[in-house]
């Protein structure tokens, strides 16, 4: 067969071989497939009229029509095939029920509550949690995991309803859409003094594309003008019909403040399940299912929470949670309570994993440890290597709206550090979501809990992007290195924020006039108590200068505790002094802010007015 020839190059066209490709594969990994320059490939495509870079991502039309043109046939493998590709070649099945219909036993349905801002899902959860124990329970602290287990009375039986412990769609969509399905039923929180808002669409369409049976909770009822009646008129445009007008969904008319009606609601959930999903799982089974929470923690390593959707899982067993793995060394239920085991739709946090798993991750048990380090270590590279495959050149959101115009890149590169993993993937998913025209596309390279590390700028640098700190800071040497880099590190403590500027700085609208300046760190190693002054640290001062009068926060394993304080008192010995350089040791005085440990850092800085560039 006679080789095509683009500007002199010689390529290798197939014979119609399939090559299997990664979904956002990019032309240099389809030039690896078939041995050919990714330069011959980049002009190919610009024969056919479409101009990309031989590193940046493609879409997957046109790895097809690149296959078509070469004689390929391309084969666009997802992330979830893949991983599930990985999973066969250990001879592991995931998401089955192992056994016939004689293992299953029911299980109680997972609940996530969904709605408009500021409706109430908060405090429904903080009521729900609050008027349900457990009989034989009581007396445990419900501890904040990220999920929670209630027991409520139907028809003179006792059952149980797991809850998702982060109210909203974005938790739900961003697991969704890495294939995870978490929930059984919606409840959809409605206030009724204000009746059906953006977002109760949006998230009713969210349950509704899940196949997500829907319970409203009408909440509110307490306020003056409150219209339940017309939020149930509402939503029958949206297809919810209420039982009582002839539908099959249940209403339930509640207070989350006053505690109105709670019962019913769980009541409805149960009947709801019962009439239209059949919820059994074999319990005896390895288990397996979705990590839904998870943090670093500093006396206990990786924490993360699990909701159990298959099998039991126990203390002692080897499980892989995403890319990380390990041996369970201890669990703890809801109310903080050891346990040994735990059944489907239990969530418990486990402790013993080698690193932080991701919101929305699958975890699975498996016979032996080698074999859950392989599968966490060939995840953990398929990752690494999809971030690195999409390197470009470095951009600040200064200048992001210049470079958009000369046409120089198409793809805003991001970062996402944050303090747990339910508040990295709600960020990622709303950037996501920013319209922003044709022109760009908004890319995450890489997400995780934690502090912003070195690794985290390396990256940055390598492919030119922003790295986002959502409630973390820089740790160790990852500050300087971001300045002599010149990687753009932004952080944020609220979500909207972080969406507002991105979304301003890709409209070319962002005038930032000041900026802040680190001026020192300190690390506590002593705390004295004074009846005065309330608490001082005795420190050393780790880089810099910290002055008297200046601002500082706190952070604690590398997340920040504390923001806007002051450093009231500074003393070395006995004397007041205005500055202690690097290297010395002194006292510092927070002023009213008494909720300091060893170990914690406190970072001065202050606010410079930014030249314009
Ligand atoms: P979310 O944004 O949906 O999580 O809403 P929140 O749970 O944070 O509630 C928003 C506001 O409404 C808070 O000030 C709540 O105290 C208030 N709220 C929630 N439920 C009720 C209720 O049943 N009655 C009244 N009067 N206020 C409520």
């Amino acid at each position: 067969m006679q080789a095509p020839s683009v500007g002199g190059v010689m390529l290798p066209r197939g014979g119609g071989e399939t090559i299997r490709l990664s979904r956002g594969a990019s032309l240099t990994d389809f030039a690896e497939k078939i041995g050919a320059n990714p330069a011959s490939l980049v002009a190919v495509m610009m024969n056919l009229g479409e101009m990309v870079t031989a590193t940046q991502s493609v879409s997957d039309e046109t790895l097809q029509l690149l296959g078509d043109e070469m004689n390929y046939t391309v084969q666009i493998v997802s992330p979830e095939e893949e991983d599930r590709e990985l999973l066969e070649s250990f001879s592991i099945e995931f998401g089955e029920n192992e056994g016939g219909e004689e293992m299953l036993v029911s299980r109680p349905p997972v609940v996530t509550v969904m709605g408009h801002v500021d409706h109430g899902k908060t405090r429904l959860l903080d009521a729900i949690r609050k008027t349900n124990v457990i009989a034989g329970e009581a007396g445990g602290i419900t501890q904040h995991i990220g999920a929670y287990q209630v027991a409520t009375e139907v028809n003179g039986e006792e059952r149980a309803i797991t809850f998702i412990d982060t109210p909203g769609h974005e938790a739900f969509t961003a697991m969704r859409a890495r294939g995870a399905k978490s929930t059984d039923i919606a409840i959809l929180v409605v206030a009724a003094n204000d009746g059906v808002m953006p977002q109760t669409i949006e998230a009713l369409n969210h349950a509704k594309a899940a196949d997500v049976p829907i319970v409203v909770a009408v909440n509110k009822i307490d306020v003056e003008g409150a219209d339940p009646t017309k939020v149930r008129g509402q939503l029958t445009e949206f297809g919810l019909v209420a039982e009582e007008y002839g539908g099959d969904t249940m209403f339930v008319d509640i207070s989350a403040k006053q505690g109105l009606h709670i019962d019913s609601l769980l009541e409805a959930v149960v009947l709801t399940a019962d009439a239209s999903l059949d919820l059994r799982a074999n319990a005896e089974q390895d288990a397996q299912g979705i990590a839904i929470e998870a943090h670093l923690d500093r006396g206990r390593g990786a924490v993360a929470t699990v909701l159990v959707q298959r099998g039991t899982l126990r203390v002692g067993d080897t499980m892989v949670a995403g890319d990380a793995y390990g041996r369970v060394r201890a669990m703890l239920d809801d109310k903080g309570q050891n346990v040994e085991e735990a059944g489907p739709s239990t969530p418990v946090l486990v402790l013993g994993l080698t690193n932080v798993p991701g919101a929305g991750d699958n975890f699975l048990v498996v016979d032996e440890d080698r074999t859950a380090r392989q599968i966490a270590e060939k995840r953990a590279a398929r990752e690494r290597n999809a971030a690195f495959a999409k390197r470009t050149r470095r951009v600040s959101l200064e200048d992001l709206d210049k470079v958009l115009k000369a046409g120089e890149i198409q793809q805003l590169n991001l970062i996402i550090k944050g303090d747990a993993s339910g508040s990295v993937e709600a960020l990622e998913s709303s950037l996501l979501q920013l319209d922003v025209g044709e022109e760009v596309d908004i890319r995450v390279l890489h997400r995780g809990v934690g502090a912003v590390t070195e690794s985290d700028i390396n990256l940055a640098s390598g492919s030119d992007a922003i790295v986002i700190g959502f409630n973390v800071r820089a740790e160790g040497r990852a500050t300087q290195m971001a300045d002599r880099e010149g990687v753009d590190v932004r952080y944020y403590s609220v979500i909207y924020q972080a969406i507002e500027e991105i979304e301003a700085a890709l409209k070319g609208m962002l005038k930032p006039e000041y900026e802040e300046v680190e001026l020192g760190t300190a690390e506590i190693r002593e705390i004295y108590r004074s009846s005065k002054l309330g608490n001082i640290a005795g420190v050393l001062i780790r880089s810099g200068e910290v002055k008297r009068n200046t601002k500082a926060r706190l952070i604690r394993d590398g997340k920040v505790i504390a923001e806007d304080l002051t450093i009231q008192g500074l003393r070395r010995f006995k004397d007041d002094v205005t500055e202690i350089r690097e290297g010395y040791e002194g006292g510092i005085n927070l002023g009213n802010f008494n909720d300091i440990k060893i170990d914690d850092v406190i970072a001065t800085y202050e606010m410079r007015e930014k030249p314009r560039g």
